[in-house]
């Protein structure tokens, strides 16, 4: 199961600036290059999910209805350029609410795992790709790698104060969806059988934390 989970502003489509939101559809203007990124991941299998936080609605800053017309806009492009995205999961909560659903908590990953049968440990070793400490903090909570893009909120400089730094730092989703597909997680089958051959001489073993383990046979005592 490959999935990558993307926030939205400042990753999918320009970000807006600091304290300000998109508001409506001709305010949506998706970075160069993101469409295409997005397709490139649907086209390799993987299943991609939006977890993006929109405190603008709880503020009173815009409707919820105007975000589902921003969302629907958004999806249709995606899909008109080849791309598929599963879902859009939002928090419209305001900062102060102390809701459960506020990136960098990781409800809606643990929602958009169930939605594919799959458990938490399905994300580990997959990617969050976001621009803000608190997407690089989501993924880290989810045992995601995290890949930050630089084409939103963070500068590269502002990494040396965060307590969780990004697996990768990059320009943008397109040089981002490249590292993603450069890496891909180790085969699920495989971490969840304990014994795998590989060829003659090789088992491979998985360990507590998904990373393979080559060991020489004649080195195993079975
Ligand atoms: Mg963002
Ligand atoms: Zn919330």
């Amino acid at each position: 199961m490959k999935i990558v989970f993307l926030d939205r502003d400042g990753v999918i489509n320009e970000f807006p600036g600091n304290g300000k939101y998109v508001t409506k559809v001709k305010d949506f203007h998706f970075i160069p290059g993101s469409l295409e990124a997005i397709k490139t991941l649907s086209d390799n299998g993987y299943n991609i999910f939006v977890v993006s936080n929109q405190a603008g609605v709880g503020k009173g800053v815009y409707s919820e209805k105007k975000l589902q017309h921003i969302t629907r806009n958004m999806l249709k492009e995606v899909k008109a350029h080849g791309g598929k995205i599963i879902k859009v999961y939002y928090c419209t909560h305001r900062s102060d609410a102390g809701c459960k659903c506020r990136k960098p908590e990781i409800t809606s990953i643990n929602k958009a795992v169930k939605s594919l049968g799959k458990t938490l440990k399905s994300v580990k070793s997959n990617f969050f790709i976001g621009d803000t400490k608190s997407d690089i903090l989501t993924g880290y909570n989810a045992g995601c790698k995290t890949i930050l893009a630089l084409s939103g909120r963070a500068k590269r400089s502002d990494v040396n104060n965060w307590g969780v730094k990004p697996d990768f730092i990059t320009k943008n989703l397109a040089s981002a969806v490249k590292i993603v597909i450069e890496n891909p997680a180790p085969d699920e089958d495989l971490v969840d059988s304990n014994l795998t051959f590989l060829e003659e001489n090789v088992l491979a073993l998985s360990s507590d934390n998904g990373k393979m383990i080559m060991v020489k046979k004649e080195s195993l005592i079975i």
